[in-house]
């Protein structure tokens, strides 16, 4: 019988646009091809939360999303910090990477506290960021994607950022060059697109983290050629797209 590992999809119905349902679509089938077997969880508001958690992926919303969740949130804080200080791998995105982070301040002046994992704070702004992007990452080289944000982030000294950005205007705030955050297995980013399906080598890491954490090694022993093919397929798409945008 081949290997479990169970993914949470954190507030699919109201933290997911511009594409961030692909991120699940694209671990449960890389988990799949490696000869996992992936247990997806959709945790919305008043959801219970699943007993066994090996991955979590959150993706971007509205000011008004995020408004909706955060009583929830709140309630779940101390599990997601201690899961997180605990190295469970985590991919934030956007609305959820501002909420993991201290606290994010609304254009229209609302204060919404963060959960803290992430030493960073965010403050909207009118002008909104917004188009693809292109970053450079020590961990995973280029990575690719697309921002639409108002809030501007950023990170408290010493804090590492997933990558830098070249163009101007772009990133966390548009003027530190800096993109994301990284913390402990957790990575926060301002990029949808869908960002993993083009982004192998970050897809990779979160697999590979939550396979060994559950079960001590990653190995992909039970992974049949034509498997291995399809994958091979699939970084391949993954090139191309990344070669365009360049
Ligand atoms: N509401 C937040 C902002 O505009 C997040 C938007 C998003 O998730 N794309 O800054």
């Amino acid at each position: 019988m081949a290997r479990t590992i169970d993914v949470v999809s954190l507030y699919p119905k109201d933290m997911n646009i511009y594409g961030d349902s692909g991120n699940v679509l694209t671990i449960r089938r890389r988990l799949e091809l490696y000869g996992y077997e992936p247990v997806v969880h959709q945790y919305n508001q008043g959801d219970d939360w699943p007993d066994q958690v090996d991955l979590i992926l959150g993706g971007g919303g509205q000011d008004t999303g995020q408004k909706k969740i955060i009583d929830d949130f709140y309630h779940r804080a101390d599990l997601l910090r201690s899961l997180a200080a605990d190295g469970t791998p985590m991919l934030m995105i956007c609305g959820l990477y501002q909420l993991f982070g201290e606290y994010f301040e609304t254009v229209d002046g609302t204060r919404l506290d963060g959960i803290g994992v992430i030493g960073a704070y965010t403050v909207g702004q009118n002008v909104r960021m917004i188009g693809n992007l292109v970053e450079h990452s020590d961990q995973f080289g280029d990575v690719i994607g697309y921002e639409n944000h108002s809030g501007q982030t950023f990170l408290r000294e010493g804090v590492q950022p997933l990558g830098t950005v070249n163009q101007d205007g772009r990133g966390n705030n548009g003027e530190d060059h800096t993109e994301g955050a990284r913390v402990h297995n957790v990575i926060g980013t301002y990029m949808h697109g869908s960002l993993l399906p083009k982004n192998p080598a970050i897809s990779d890491f979160l697999i590979e983290t939550a396979v060994t954490r559950r079960y001590g090694t990653f190995d992909t022993s039970d992974q049949t050629p034509e498997q291995a093919k399809e994958l091979a397929r699939l970084d391949q798409v993954a090139t191309n797209a990344r070669k365009a945008a360049a």
